[in-house]
C-alpha cells in the first residue's frame, strides 16, 4: 500500500461532507476532489488527471441515465466504489460484474476504507503488470517483425546476387539491393589474385567517373585496401566499368570522402580475395542488427563473387589454349558454326585461314622443344596483334592455327593472309646464341552471300588450299579452288 498512500488522488461523485471527511481521515496525505452532483466530470476531465479511486454514492449512480453510467464505467484504470445508504439494498455480484471494485455500506468506518484501499492497491498493481506485459509483447512483436524483414531481405539479396555469373553485374545488383538496408550512394569493388611469387594481379570494378581525378581517388583507395587486406603489393590492375544505368547516374563524381565509407572484405574459404567499398550518408550509424545483416549479406556476396570469378577462369581455360593463350580448337569448332550461320542469315561474306608452320619438326629437332614452344607463343601473339577484335584466332592443334574472318571476302582475306605470312617470316628467334626464323603456309577459303556451305566444308577447303601451298613449296598463301587440281592432304602426305 506504500505506493498508494502519498499524493493519492480520489474523485468523489457528489459525496456528502461526512463521507468525504472520513475518507480523507482514513487515508492521510490523499487529495479528494469531490465533484458536485450538479456538475459531474466528463471524459475531458479524466484525460487531465487520473484518480486512483472514484467514490460513487448509490443515489448519484441511480440518477444517471444509461449513457452516464456507461461513461463512468469506461473510465480506466481508476477503480470505482459504490456507497450504499445504511438501509439500502444492492446486488453486490451484479456491480462487481459491471466493473466496480466493491460496494460499501455507509457509514464509512476507517477499517472498511483501509480494506478497500488495500484491494484497490492489489488491483492497481495487477493492472500495471498487465500494461507492462502488453507493452513488452508489443515491443517483442516489433523486434520480431524487424527480424523477419531482415531475414526476407537477406533471402532476397542472396537469391539476387546468385542470379548472375558476371562479377560486374553482381556488384551492381548488390549496390541496388543494399540500398534497401542503408542509403548506399556508391559501391565499387576490387578483387585480387596471387599470380605466383608474391605477384598480385587485381581487377577493379568502378562506376564511370567523368572526372579523372575522382576516378584516381577511388582506384588509390581500392588498391590501398587490397594491399592492406592481402598483405602483398598490389600494383597492377585491370579496370572494368559498372555500366548499369544507376551506376552511371551515381558517377555524379562522388569522391570516397563524400559520406561515410565502409570497406568490407570479401572472403571465401577464410581468405579475403576482394574488398567492397560502400559509400553512405555522412550521418550513417548502423545498429548492431543492421551490422549483422550487412555482414551476412557481404559474406554471401563474397561467395557469389568468388563463384563468378572461378567460373570465368574455368571458362577461360576451357576456351583457351594453355600455351599460346589464344582460343583453342574446342572454341573454334563452336565459333565457326555460329559465325557461318550468322553470315548466311545476314548475307555476309566470311573467310577462313588455316596457317601451318613449315618444317616445324626441324625447328624442334634443331633448337629444342622449348624454342619450338616460344615460336608457337609468338605466332599466337602475332595473330592476336594483327587481327581485328571481330576476328577469331585459334590454335587448331600442334603448329596449326585457324582464323575466322567475319564480314571478309576472299580478296581481303588473301591480303590479310599474305600480311600474316610476311609477319611470321619477319619474326626473329634466338636459341643458345643461334638466330633463326620460321615460315608458314596458309590456306584460305571464303564463302560469299548466297553460297551454301557447312562449316566442315569451309574447313576442308581451307585445309586443301593449305596443302596445295605446302605442295607448291611452302611459305606461301593459296586460295581454295585456285590451287593445283588434286592438291590435298592425302596427296600431299603421299
Ligand atoms: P610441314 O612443313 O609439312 O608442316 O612440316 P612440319 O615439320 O611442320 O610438320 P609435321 O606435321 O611433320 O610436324 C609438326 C611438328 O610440330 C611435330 C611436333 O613435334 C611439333 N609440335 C606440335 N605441337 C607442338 C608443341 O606444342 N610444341 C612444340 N615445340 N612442338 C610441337
Ligand atoms: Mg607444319
Ligand atoms: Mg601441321
Amino acid at each position: 500500500m506504500n505506493t498508494v498512500e502519498q499524493n493519492i488522488l480520489f474523485w468523489g461523485l457528489g459525496l456528502d461532507d461526512l463521507d468525504a471527511k472520513r475518507i480523507q481521515a482514513a487515508v492521510p496525505g490523499c487529495t479528494l476532489r469531490n465533484w458536485p452532483e450538479s456538475a459531474l466530470p466528463g471524459d475531458a476531465d479524466m484525460n487531465e488527471e487520473t484518480p486512483f479511486l472514484i467514490w460513487i454514492p448509490m443515489r448519484v449512480w441511480e440518477r444517471q441515465d444509461a449513457a452516464g453510467r456507461a461513461a463512468i464505467l469506461e473510465w480506466e484504470p481508476p477503480q470505482k466504489v459504490l456507497l450504499l445508504d445504511p438501509g439500502g439494498e444492492a446486488d453486490l455480484e451484479a456491480f462487481i460484474d459491471m466493473g466496480f471494485l466493491t460496494v460499501l455500506r455507509r457509514p464509512l468506518a476507517e477499517a472498511k476504507i483501509c480494506d478497500t484501499m488495500r484491494k484497490a492497491g492489489e488491483v492497481h498493481s495487477l493492472y500495471e503488470d498487465i500494461m507492462r506485459m502488453t507493452r513488452e509483447i508489443a515491443l517483442e512483436r516489433e523486434i520480431l517483425s524487424r527480424k523477419t524483414d531482415y531475414l526476407l531481405f537477406l533471402n532476397r539479396f542472396m537469391a539476387r546476387v546468385s542470379e548472375s555469373l558476371n562479377p560486374a553485374t553482381i556488384v551492381a545488383t548488390a549496390r541496388k539491393d543494399l540500398a534497401e538496408l542503408l542509403p548506399v550512394s556508391a559501391a565499387q569493388g576490387i578483387f585480387w589474385q596471387e599470380m605466383g611469387k608474391g605477384y598480385m594481379e587485381s581487377e577493379i570494378f568502378l562506376a564511370f567517373h567523368e572526372d579523372a581525378a575522382v576516378q584516381e581517388q577511388w582506384i588509390e583507395l581500392l588498391l590501398g585496401s587490397a594491399r592492406r587486406l592481402s598483405g602483398a603489393k598490389v600494383e597492377s590492375y585491370q579496370l572494368t566499368y559498372l555500366m548499369d544505368a544507376d551506376a552511371v547516374a551515381q558517377g555524379a563524381d562522388l569522391t570516397p570522402r563524400d559520406g561515410r565509407l565502409f570497406l568490407l572484405p570479401l572472403k571465401a574459404g577464410g581468405r579475403s580475395f576482394g574488398c567492397l567499398a560502400l559509400l553512405t550518408g555522412e550521418e550513417m550509424r548502423l545498429t548492431r542488427q543492421q551490422r549483422d545483416v550487412l555482414n551476412s549479406a557481404v559474406n554471401h556476396l563474397g561467395l557469389a563473387l568468388k563463384n563468378a570469378l572461378l567460373y570465368r577462369e574455368v571458362k577461360l581455360r576451357a576456351d583457351h589454349d594453355g600455351l599460346t593463350r589464344i582460343y583453342n580448337r574446342h572454341y573454334f569448332d563452336e565459333r565457326i558454326v555460329e559465325e557461318l550461320s550468322r553470315a548466311q542469315r545476314y548475307g555476309q561474306d566470311i573467310s577462313l585461314l588455316i596457317l601451318d608452320l613449315d618444317h616445324f619438326k626441324a625447328v624442334n629437332d634443331t633448337h629444342g622443344h622449348q624454342a619450338g614452344d616460344t615460336v608457337l607463343k609468338d605466332v599466337g601473339q602475332l595473330l592476336q596483334d594483327t587481327l581485328r577484335s571481330t576476328d577469331f584466332a585459334a590454335r587448331y592443334g600442334g603448329e596449326e592455327f585457324c582464323v575466322i574472318l567475319p564480314h571478309t571476302g576472299q580478296a581481303q582475306a588473301m591480303l590479310l593472309a599474305e600480311r600474316l605470312r610476311a609477319k611470321v617470316q619477319a619474326l626473329r628467334f634466338s636459341c643458345e646464341g643461334r638466330d633463326f626464323s620460321v615460315t608458314a603456309s596458309i590456306g584460305v577459303s571464303s564463302l560469299s552471300p548466297g553460297g551454301f556451305s557447312r562449316s566442315v566444308d569451309l574447313v576442308r577447303e581451307a585445309d586443301r588450299a593449305l596443302y596445295a601451298a605446302k605442295d607448291q613449296g611452302r611459305n606461301r598463301v593459296c586460295l581454295a579452288g585456285e590451287c593445283l587440281a588434286g592438291a590435298g592432304r592425302e596427296e600431299a602426305a603421299g
